[in-house]
């Protein structure tokens, strides 16, 4: 087993991971910017380095600094967590070439499945459902595209092959729009990733986002933890997710996890990973894979008691999995809940010192936070400060607890999303499963 790890990332997946870490007998290297001192993992690591000042792109983003930071401490490896450099294909090649373990695929397939006109096309050769579309990028000949499209139909989305975050994507809903909106994409995609290539895709205008969540050694084995759905997002963004996504079609589950499994093994896939689908009319599509851990995996642990950091340390060590898929039992459903640092209803970000935190309890409810009575949320992060998490024999169990642990919690200081929550999980629409992508957006404007 790894034996010293550093943990390349701050707030409640840094202390996700550490915790990982100290069950198994790992030690951890805590990093952190200036600001950051003060965060939990820190108070809590074997050791600290202080990589630089308070903007990430000096500091959580700052690749020798980091691997500097794996050297003097004699880390043998790094764990990104999720964001910041967690799918920087040159991260973890660098990390590999100074002599570390990344915690994460290859850094050859972070990269085939960052592109996602590549990653698509993998898909499609281990026969994973696609979303219709261009089949590989848009290139300058006006004619090709304008009839791409038309195969297609309207209303089609032109996405960044490099896009993530929510970013590099725009709806058209005539022919008259296409080019001119194919011209901004690629301007702003440039501008974002350094990359102008697009691609098309059928605008979906109902689905739902339903994701599989995979483990794989990299040795051949390859199993998966079921479904997840995050459709209740903002301008792309998840707000709460759950397991497993509810009235699904079985004979359509079956295949597409099957197909995943599959893909891994063809890919050759080591470590935790996600595939993204749209479901809608009882079919899957594939949108793009997530090649890390993912913020809404705890859902996912809950329903089958598979602990997927640590399963992460274990791949990265060259263990085979702990576990075979028949071994897997899925037991009842969990939702989670992003407390965010935020308005709740212009949703402007709101740091500051948080006066008091009391964490909910009970059967059934798990807190993932960094936070603590006195803690100061920066201005200079995500605003994600906690997740609430729970667990219930159904659905409606699941729900009620949460609503609960959302009148039982108390962050005192700052505003939170807390209120939109309570409200989500009363909603009546939400509770009869009535809802795709778009019901979180409706809900708030009306
Ligand atoms: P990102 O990498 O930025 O997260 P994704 O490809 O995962 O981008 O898409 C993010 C979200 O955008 C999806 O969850 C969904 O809400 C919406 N979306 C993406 N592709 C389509 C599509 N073809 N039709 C409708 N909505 C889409």
């Amino acid at each position: 087993m790894i034996d010293k790890v550093l943990i390349a990332n701050r707030g409640e997946i840094a202390l996700r991971i550490l915790r990982a870490c100290k069950e198994l007998g790992i030690k951890t290297v805590a990093v952190h910017s200036k600001v950051d001192r003060d965060l939990m993992h820190v108070r809590l690591a074997d050791e600290t380095v202080c990589i630089g000042p308070n903007s990430a792109t000096d500091s959580y983003l700052n690749i020798p600094a980091l691997i500097s930071a794996a050297e003097v401490t004699d880390a043998v490896a790094i764990h990104p967590g999720y964001g910041f450099l967690a799918e920087n294909a040159d991260f973890a090649e660098q990390v590999e070439k100074s002599g570390f373990t990344f915690i994460g695929p290859s850094p050859e397939v972070i990269r085939l499945m960052g592109n996602k006109v590549s990653a698509i096309r993998a898909m499609r050769e281990a026969g994973v459902p696609t979303v219709p579309g261009s089949d590989g990028p848009v290139t300058n000949n006006n004619d090709r595209t304008l009839a791409i499209a038309h195969k297609i139909g309207y209303p089609v989305m032109i996405k960044a092959a490099a896009g993530g975050g929510g970013r590099g994507m725009k709806v058209v809903h005539s022919e008259a729009a296409l080019l001119n909106a194919i011209q901004i994409t690629q301007t702003e995609a440039k501008a974002a990733f350094g990359d102008d290539t697009v691609y098309l895709e059928k605008f979906l205008d109902n689905p739902r986002h339903v994701e599989v969540q995979v483990l794989a050694d990299g040795q051949g084995h390859a199993i998966h933890l079921g479904d997840r759905d995050c459709s209740l997002q903002r301008r792309h963004q998840k707000v709460l997710e759950e397991a497993p996504a509810p009235n699904i079609n079985p004979a359509a589950r079956k295949a597409v996890l099957d197909a995943c499994i599959k893909a891994c093994v063809d890919i050759g896939y080591k470590g935790a990973g996600t595939f993204e689908f749209l479901y809608q009319d009882d079919a899957f599509y594939f949108i793009e894979m997530n090649t890390r851990v993912q913020v809404e995996h705890p859902v996912s642990e809950m329903i089958t008691g598979v602990d997927i950091v640590k399963e992460q340390l274990r791949i990265a060590s060259g263990m085979p999995l702990s576990i075979r898929q028949e071994d897997i039992r899925f037991v009842g459903h969990a939702i989670e809940c992003r407390i965010n640092a935020e308005d709740p209803k212009t949703f402007i970000p709101s740091p500051g010192q948080v006066k008091h935190f009391h964490a909910p309890g009970g059967n059934g409810v798990r807190v993932d936070s960094h936070l603590y009575s006195g803690y100061n949320v920066p201005p200079y992060y995500d605003s994600l400060i906690g997740k609430l998490i729970t667990h219930g024999e159904s659905r409606d169990i699941a729900l009620n607890r949460m609503k609960n642990a959302l009148d039982e919690l108390v962050v005192d200081g700052i505003k939170t999303n807390t209120p939109l929550h309570r409200r989500l999980v009363t909603d009546s629409g939400f509770r009869h499963g009535k809802f795709n992508i778009h019901y979180l957006e409706k809900l708030i404007r009306d």
